[in-house]
């Protein structure tokens, strides 16, 4: 039994196969099919971005 298609998942940073994942919504990076039962669409970084997009307000000098 080989497992060729190993991929690093970047949501959990797991080593799952390529083959049962999901790419991200945002980025199409692989998330694995564990992270995708638990409701996750995006990879970490992307995660990191949308949780930071309250935009702070304009409030300049
Ligand atoms: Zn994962
Ligand atoms: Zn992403």
């Amino acid at each position: 039994m080989q497992e060729t298609d190993g991929m690093i998942c970047r949501a959990c940073g797991n080593e799952e196969r390529a083959s049962e994942g999901y790419p991200c919504a945002e980025c199409e990076t692989f998330i694995c099919l564990i992270c995708s039962f638990r409701g996750v669409t995006l990879c970490k970084a992307c995660a990191e971005k949308q949780g930071g997009q309250t935009e702070p307000p304009a409030a300049g000098p």
